[in-house]
């Protein structure tokens, strides 16, 4: 017989697929690392995994203990997941601009969650950041993985998502791209392509317009996951030869057109990340191979970037004229 034992090893090995229809203007090849094929549905799946087993033999989670972290959804699945199979409690404080949506799948898989303003600095009382300092000392046995300082959240990366992209293309890989969130992706998959090319590949970060990664004061933006207001030491600039701002419009837009034209629903760090990758491929040459990482899937955001009215609301939709679906987005 062919099963898992449990859905923790079915953790990895995302698949690579082409980009064509959303690739005009790329002579290269433009491949999207899907990771809403991991078993909790994004790329955090990956980092939850190794950070739990590493404090499990640190002896900082023990049998019956609580899992406390700051999270704006994915790494929570990925820890809830994890959590399940293992038998440990989880708390999760999550900022306000965190979809409904995503906050309930967390419930679903039996995590408790806290919701705080996102529009309040880090080390304000009330930000998501302090509330899950002060919950970690209020809850005995908790443990706080903190995917912003565990360096196990960029050496999952190193370890297993660079090896596997090397793998995939056959060592043809010249460009990565990927947004930068904790910066555990960018860091680790660059540091290992870095390493395996001899300085080779190209490793472009994504940023949203705002964040300080790419030069901005911290503004708020609407792309979720990605972006910071302050740099986590999960993130090693030196990796990255180059960060590239995406407005959330442009994020939005592509993150549309990938699954209207590559059926591929996205969320919309995914479309911040293809709109860097594009901007690449069209400056690079025709044996450019370009892997773009796609961090989740989009049904987390049904109420947001694929809702017509919420676009309209914030000034992405065209208002006048008659709207055909290549003309959605202005
Ligand atoms: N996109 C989404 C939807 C995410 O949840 C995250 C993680 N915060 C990222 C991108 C960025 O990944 P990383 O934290 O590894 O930089």
């Amino acid at each position: 017989m062919r099963y898992h034992e449990s859905l923790l090893s079915l953790v990895g090995n995302t698949p690579l697929v082409r980009l064509s229809k959303c690739a005009e203007g790329v002579e290269g090849l433009l491949l999207a690392k899907v990771e809403y094929f991991n078993p909790g549905g994004s790329v955090k799946d990956r980092i939850a995994l190794r950070m739990v087993e590493a404090a499990e033999r640190e002896g900082l989670l023990r049998p019956g203990g609580t899992i406390v972290e700051p999270t704006s959804g994915n790494t929570g699945v990925g820890l809830a997941i994890v959590a399940q199979a293992k038998g440990y409690r989880c708390v999760f404080v999550c900022p306000d601009k965190v979809s409904e949506d995503k906050r309930n799948v967390l419930k679903a898989y039996g995590a408790e969650v806290v919701v705080c303003p996102t529009a309040v600095p880090p080390d304000h009382p009330d930000s998501y950041y302090s509330v899950s300092d002060r919950l970690v000392k209020e809850i005995e046995g908790a443990w706080k993985p903190d995917q912003y300082s565990n360096v196990n959240n960029p050496l999952s990366h190193y370890e297993q998502t660079g090896p596997e992209i090397w793998e995939q293309t056959e060592g043809r890989i010249t460009h990565f791209v990927a947004g930068i969130g904790t910066g555990g992706t960018i860091t680790g998959v660059g540091r290992y392509l870095k390493e395996v090319s001899g300085g080779r590949v190209q490793v472009i970060g994504a940023d949203p317009e705002g964040s300080v990664y790419s030069g901005g004061t911290g503004r708020p933006y609407l792309v979720e996951g990605v972006g910071e207001d302050f740099w986590p030491t999960t993130f090693d600039r030196s990796v990255c030869d180059r960060i590239i701002a995406i407005s959330d419009h442009e994020s939005f837009e592509l993150t549309r057109r990938l699954a209207r034209e590559e059926a591929l629903l996205v969320g919309g760090s995914s479309g911040m990340a293809v709109a860097a990758a594009l901007r690449v491929g069209r400056e690079a040459g025709p044996d450019a191979v370009i892997v773009v990482l796609l961090p989740d899937g989009g049904r987390g955001y049904l109420s947001k970037v694929f809702n017509d009215s919420w676009l309209l609301n914030y000034g992405f939709l065209r208002t006048e004229g008659p709207q055909t679906v290549g003309e959605v987005l202005r």
